[in-house]
């Protein structure tokens, strides 16, 4: 088997039969030619049931996650909702306490309507998540590392409490894609990402991962949802994807080596309470992180001395950093996420989160030196 380095590279790609190409043709086609009775000679019928360039991207997926099979839709909520929603009504779920946010709105909002019940617990204390299953526990859903606040869950011990419990893991890897994270190696059943941060790579396109460590039930109920739902990515998207993709191991050494110079310099600042980034060795939960991951990322947050006001003058005063959401481009990001997360938030309010980008790490620093000075 190939490194995960040389699949991201090349994985499933071969010169165009017909010309010769070396990069991928975009099929924009919404409909296939088939036989009078419905036969379908190269197995493809209507864009929304699937197209060749999602189908070459999600075979270039599955290979970087160790999957039996990948799915890809056009948004990472798209991802995560079919995923929920496949469940068989009546289902429990367990969900991390500091899961992206927009999942527990959807457990509040919309989990009743959907027949679906949810226990929120904190994922790094195992014992509470032993002590919320249910023999209805369909699903334990991490998020590792975790948004905003970059609290690390041992995937191998929770599916191993989710099989104990007849249930399946399913990991939000947004923040750790392939290239530092192997979630279904580890035991999970189920790994998403919003390819929109890292995976796209370039802050230009939308799309969300499943990706099944078995092509079984689950995994066929979230296919039939997307094609009877509609939440086909486009074949637009699906190549710009790929595109991201290629580059990914070369980007993501970056990402993570600026983060860890940030890292550093805002452990040691006077200004600075508090640095939750999984590469420090002072994270509660590093140990874990060292062992389930092959790089700590380029998310990070810090709480500014002086709370919520302190922390809108420093995310205001910093110039490399765009005040901006989302995360995993090539420019680097700050964020006041209790802000963003409104009324329903528990982000601490002097924390800012950081996407750190490919920027020179040196440059990064000092434009925080002068923000955090000011
Ligand atoms: C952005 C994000 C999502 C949602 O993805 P979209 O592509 O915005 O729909 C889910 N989980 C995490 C951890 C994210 O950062």
């Amino acid at each position: 088997m190939p490194h995960i380095h040389t699949l991201a590279a090349r994985a499933g790609s071969t010169p165009d039969p017909a010309t010769g190409a070396l990069a991928p043709p975009l099929q924009l086609a919404t409909t296939f030619e088939h036989t009078a009775d419905v036969q379908l000679p190269h197995g493809f019928l209507y864009q929304r049931y699937g197209n060749p360039t999602q189908q070459e991207t999600e075979r270039v997926l599955a290979a970087l996650d160790g999957a039996a099979r990948a799915l890809l839709y056009p948004t990472g909520m798209a991802a995560g909702a079919t995923a929920l929603q496949a469940l068989p009504a009546g289902s429990h779920v367990l969900l991390c306490d500091d899961s992206y946010f927009s999942f527990r709105v959807i457990a509040r909002d919309w989990f009743p309507r959907w027949g679906l019940e949810c226990t929120i617990v904190d994922f790094t204390d195992l014992d509470a998540v032993r002590a919320a299953l249910r023999p209805d526990t369909r699903l334990l859903w991490a998020e590792t590392p975790s948004n905003p606040l970059l609290k690390v869950s041992d995937i191998a011990a929770l599916a191993d409490i989710a099989h104990a419990g007849g249930a399946r893991l399913l990991v939000d890897g947004t923040f750790a894609p392939p290239t530092l994270q192997q979630p279904l190696a580890l035991g999970a059943d189920v790994v998403m990402h919003s390819a929109t941060k890292y995976l796209g790579g370039h802050g230009d396109v939308m799309g969300g991962v499943l990706s099944f460590a078995e092509d079984g039930e689950h995994a066929a109920a979230c296919q039939g949802l997307r094609v009877l739902g509609g939440a086909t990515a486009s074949p637009f998207a699906a190549w710009m994807i790929l595109r991201g993709v290629r580059s990914l191991p070369a980007r993501m050494d970056w990402h993570c080596r600026n983060a860890g110079q940030v890292a550093q310099f805002l452990q040691a600042h006077a200004r600075v309470d508090k640095v939750h980034y999984p590469g420090l060795a002072s994270h509660p939960q590093h140990a874990v992180a060292a062992r389930q991951m092959s790089g700590f990322g380029g998310m990070l947050s810090f709480e500014v001395a002086g709370g919520r006001e302190a922390a809108l003058a420093v995310a205001a005063r910093l110039r490399l950093f765009t005040n901006a959401t989302s995360l995993g481009s090539t420019e680097s990001l700050v964020e006041h996420r209790a802000s963003i997360e409104g009324p329903l938030s528990t982000t601490p309010q002097g924390l800012l989160r950081l996407s750190v980008g490919l920027e020179y790490g040196d440059d990064l620093v000092a434009d925080l030196e002068q923000a955090l000075a000011g």
